[in-house]
């Protein structure tokens, strides 16, 4: 029987795609990278995963794990050889349980992160993480990526809001790892070693989710201000005046909003005059315990006095939920209208807060010198201390003269990044996007542990070969 064949034997002909019906599969969300594939496999549960790896590693047959697709470093994206088979979670989209009384869930890989959310909350719950995709991607996904997003601030990364994981290994084994506990010191951490290893070490079937107390309220703010140092110095204002109700903290360059305005014409900016003109917007998020009244009245106090010191130029502060939600979707707007406009070439990097402002100084500088007339779009979690630093072509560039400069210009901002301290893949994973330039910057002993790391678990080198590691 051929590969074809005995997948179609496993889990049913309309679930072996090829042709026409894989091609949604072989490129990825920017359309940076293309490949193909011999087949899109779509299991049900976890046994028929354990069956399709088992099937591939007996077969030396290398496998994809695909979430939904909207990962940014073409990880899920097949090489060119049509060797691969590409496995498919999505149809692994049931919630488990929900245990209000231990608040955790457990979910299975293929949930769409926006399912997962409102199963919680209609559990009386928060599952906090929260990004642009959230429509789209999945908990799988997520977790090989170990996704940020805009809470991180308060609560944490992926590998923060797992306790406990269900994983195929690269040899078709299944590993019951759901344990919804917080505390669990029993040796090594396998965890937090598959959440973040991006498909190239087992696939993530299941997961146990932490939840939170849903807030009251929740509101938001929009910020104008002249420069990073003073969005540096409101973050600290809103810590020290919010503590742990400060959920969110973006930062987006003035150009990022006026673009998102311009090509989505339907969304408004809600300053007008010299303060639609600055620089830098700072969103802040509150959650409230008590009301929307409560929330709004404390960060009247906050932003008042940041405006009193002349931190801070102008302030919209929501006046109720749909306002809070238009100031998010805003924000949320800019990567696609930076797709709307354009390749670009995108820089997912960690920046120590106190030396962000001499790096987007100091980088900003630097690329003029070398590539006069490029496009900087910033924009990022700077609670966090991540930034996408982003650049597109110029006003007169043709988009080709961008992208010839795309490897020039990554070792320029990679190398910026590195020597202020900071990590060249904050959020978004490496796949193959940075996977060329990690030597370049990691510790070798680093380097060297997690390749043999890789060479104990799948020895055979299946699990999404060419990703991460050379
Ligand atoms: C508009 C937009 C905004 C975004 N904003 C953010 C953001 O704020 N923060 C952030 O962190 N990311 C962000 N992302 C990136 C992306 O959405 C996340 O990386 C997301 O977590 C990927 O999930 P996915 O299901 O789409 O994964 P995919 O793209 O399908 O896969 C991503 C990687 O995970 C592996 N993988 C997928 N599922 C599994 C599994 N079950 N087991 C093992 N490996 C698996 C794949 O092999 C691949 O290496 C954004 C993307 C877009 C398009």
């Amino acid at each position: 029987m051929d590969t074809l064949e005995a997948l179609r034997a496993m889990l049913g002909p309309s679930h072996v795609l090829t042709d026409a019906d894989a091609q949604p599969f072989v490129v990825d969300w920017r359309e940076r990278y293309r490949g193909q594939a011999l087949a899109v496999v779509r299991p049900a549960d976890v046994g028929q995963v354990s069956e399709v790896v088992r099937f591939c590693a007996d077969h030396g047959i290398p496998l994809i794990p695909q979430g939904g697709n909207t990962g940014l470093c073409g990880g899920a994206t097949p090489d060119d050889s049509g060797a691969a088979v590409i496995l498919s979670l999505q149809r692994l989209n049931r919630i488990r349980g929900i245990d209000t009384d231990n608040d955790t869930m457990e979910v299975e890989a293929g949930c769409i992160l926006q399912s997962v959310q409102q199963a919680a909350r209609e559990a009386g719950r928060l599952f906090p993480l929260s990004l642009a995709a959230e429509g789209s991607c999945t908990i799988g996904g997520n977790l090989a990526t170990n996704a940020g997003g805009t809470q991180v601030l308060r609560y944490g990364n992926m590998r923060e809001l797992a306790l406990g994981l269900e994983v195929v290994t690269a040899q078709g084994d299944v590993w019951h790892g759901l344990r919804g506990l917080r505390k669990d010191n029993t040796g090594y951490d396998l965890r937090d070693l598959f959440i973040g290893s991006e498909g190239t070490l087992g696939v993530i079937t299941a997961a146990t989710l932490k939840l939170f107390p849903l807030p009251v309220a929740r509101c938001t703010a929009l910020l104008a201000l002249e420069s990073i140092e003073a969005a540096i110095q409101m973050l600290g204002r809103a810590r020290a005046g919010l503590g742990a109700s400060l959920t969110g903290f973006e930062l987006m360059a003035g150009d990022c909003l006026r673009d998102v305005v311009r090509c989505f014409p339907q969304q408004r900016f809600p300053f007008e005059g010299p303060s639609a003109q600055l620089p830098w917007f700072t969103l802040l998020e509150l959650s409230d315990s008590e009301s929307e009244a409560h929330a709004r009245e404390r960060f009247e106090v906050v932003v008042g006095e940041a405006i009193e010191a002349g931190c801070v130029q102008d302030a919209v502060i929501a006046e109720s939920v749909a306002q809070s939600h238009a100031l998010w979707h805003l924000r949320e707007s800019i990567p696609l209208a930076e797709k709307e406009i354009g390749k670009s070439i995108k820089h997912d990097v960690s920046i120590p807060v106190s030396r962000m402002a001499e790096f987007v100084e100091s980088t900003n500088a630097a690329l003029q010198a070398a590539f006069p007339g490029i496009r900087h779009v910033i924009f990022g979690h700077l609670g966090d201390g991540n930034l996408h630093y982003n650049v597109a072509r110029g006003a007169d560039w043709a988009e080709g003269q961008l992208l010839a400069l795309q490897d020039n210009v990554y070792t320029l901002v990679h190398d910026r990044v590195h020597a202020v301290g900071g990590s060249i893949s904050a959020e978004h994973g490496v796949g193959q996007l940075k996977r060329d330039a990690l030597p370049r910057y990691k510790d070798p002993v680093e380097m060297a542990l997690m390749h043999k790391i890789k060479s104990v678990l799948d020895p055979q080198g299946i699990m999404n070969p060419g990703k991460v590691l050379q």
